[in-house]
């Protein structure tokens, strides 16, 4: 997700490590990487433009305290390189904020009208949100107004049956304006708290599409108007969400198919030029794959800094809190077994792909595309190679047990060894963190719902990306340079500014 300009910033900020102050000359070089970046992920020239000037004013005009506290009142030093990252972070989350993504409504109903492009993910949006709305305690009803595309009634149908949430659909010849006031009439009478209506695309923006999304709106009066685009669309979906502006006063975009390109520019120029907040952002083909927009998330997540509120809102969606607070007691006191890794990783696998929970995680997000999720299937193949008994003692597992087990998984006997081993030091030492005390009030405490993490970094203090699934040497396991070759790399840095200064 947004890879290209992710990458763009990590350039950026690479180029100012061992920078002692933030001069002009060294705050282009930098930026050169930005404006690349931003430019090939399709970003508006004058959102561009605007935005790197924003950053180079700031990083030149504000004094940089390299000296501060954290919040435990500790020392810390700053880095005019992390100073940049700040105004960077500041920067993006203004070019793509505010936004409340409350849904509002009408009538006492919350009620929404998607409108957009043929293909974008339309359909599929409406049936997110209705999954959405009834995890707020909302009962939705969604109403198939695309009447123009064959198959559009049917899709919807099939995907309001696998969530249980009703179709509307319309009469034989019945027109979009008549099927959604015929259904907002059936929402008021049986109850609905909610409605989605879900209308007709078109290839391109027309004026007949754009009269009968007017005569919808002035019939139903949506309390949410949404234009849905697509990240595949690029620069384009600018220039679509103006001219669906002109006509109807949309509420909010929502961006689809994020995890399908890298660019994405869209997100972070909707806002600057049309004015118009991204709401929602659709991630994934399945109905899970929605997400209420934060820029401040998704500005520390394109800086490598990690989404620890959206991480949290995601386990929130998948982990029994319970369960969890069961789990870490267990993991603390040492006594926790294989099985219970599976399943953690399993759950794991439910907040969506590893890279995007990588990216989420503040001390991971540099790594996130590093991370190899073809890892999390072969510690799952090996530990289901084992016996019930193996799995929660794997202490039973010698040469003989890990020969059998590595033939049933077509892994290597020391791929096997090695996961264990890994697995027995990390259950050590949480353990002996357990004996610490304190820990499991914090754990099962505040902030139920990071029960998780014991179990997600089973490598322990080692190396936690490495057993789920970051590539082995990767940034993760790197260590930093000595301090003697940063110097040197310093020196050359100067010398080759002198000469360029010369030429
Ligand atoms: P509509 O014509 O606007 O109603 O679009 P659909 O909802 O039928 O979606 C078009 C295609 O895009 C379908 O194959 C969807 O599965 C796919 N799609 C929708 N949203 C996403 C998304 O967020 N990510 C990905 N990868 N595919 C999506």
């Amino acid at each position: 997700m947004l890879e290209t300009v992710s990458q763009g910033f990590k350039n950026a900020t690479e180029r100012l490590r061992g920078v002692r102050e933030l001069t002009e000359e060294s705050i282009d070089e930098a930026l050169r990487d930005v404006r690349m970046s931003l430019l090939e992920a399709d970003v508006d020239l004058s959102v561009t433009r605007s935005f790197l000037a924003r950053v180079k004013e700031r990083s030149l005009g504000e004094k940089i305290k390299t000296r501060a506290r954290d919040r435990s009142g500790r020392k810390i030093r700053i880095s005019p390189g992390q100073h940049f990252v700040k105004i960077c972070e500041q920067e993006l989350t203004e070019l793509m904020g505010p936004v409340d993504t409350t849904l509002h409504k009408s009538a006492g109903i919350v009620s929404i009208m998607l409108a957009g492009l043929q293909g974008v993910g339309k359909t599929t949006i409406a049936a997110k949100l209705a999954v959405h709305l009834e995890k707020q305690g909302k009962r939705p009803l969604l109403v198939a107004a695309d009447i123009y595309r064959p198959a559009a009634v049917d899709q919807l149908q099939t995907l309001g049956a696998s969530i249980d949430v009703p179709v509307h659909h319309g009469s034989e010849g019945e027109l979009p304006p008549s099927i959604c006031a015929t259904a907002l009439a059936r929402a008021k009478r049986e109850g609905f708290s909610a409605i989605i209506y879900d209308t007709a695309g078109r290839l391109a923006v027309d004026d007949d599409l754009m009269a009968e999304l007017e005569e919808i709106v002035s019939g139903v009066e949506p309390a949410n108007k949404l234009l849905v685009c697509d990240a595949l669309m690029g620069r384009d979906a600018v220039h679509v969400a103006s001219a669906f502006a002109e006509r109807i006063a949309l509420d909010g975009v929502i961006l689809t198919k994020l995890d399908g390109d890298a660019r994405g520019g869209a997100a972070l120029a909707i806002k600057a030029v049309t004015g118009i907040p991204i709401k929602f952002l659709g991630t994934g083909e399945t109905l899970d794959r929605l997400e209420e927009f934060r820029p401040e998330g998704l500005a520390s997540r394109i800086l490598g800094m990690g989404d620890i509120v959206g991480l949290v809102k995601d386990f929130e969606g998948v982990i029994d809190e319970k369960e969890a607070e069961a789990d870490a007691e267990r993991l603390l006191k040492g006594r926790f077994g294989l099985d219970d890794l599976l399943k953690q990783m399993r759950m794991i696998q439910k907040l969506g792909p590893l890279k995007e929970v990588f990216a989420k995680m503040p001390m991971f997000g540099q790594v996130a595309d590093q991370v190899d999720e073809s890892e999390l299937g072969k510690v799952e193949s090996m530990i289901q190679s084992m016996t019930r008994s193996e799995r929660s003692d794997p202490k039973l597992i010698n040469k003989s047990r890990a020969t059998r087990i590595a033939r049933g998984c077509g892994r290597t006997v020391s791929d096997i060894e090695g996961l264990v081993t890994r697995f027995m030091q990390m259950r050590k030492m949480m353990g002996s963190l357990g004996k610490g005390g304190g820990m499991l009030s914090g754990l099962g405490g505040g902030m139920p719902a990071m029960g998780g993490p014991p179990g997600m970094f089973p490598g322990g203090g080692m190396d936690p990306s490495r057993m789920l699934g970051a590539r082995s040497g990767s940034g993760a396991t790197k260590k930093r340079q000595d301090p003697k070759a940063r110097k040197n790399k310093r020196k050359q840095q100067r010398n080759s500014r002198k000469k360029r200064r010369k030429k």
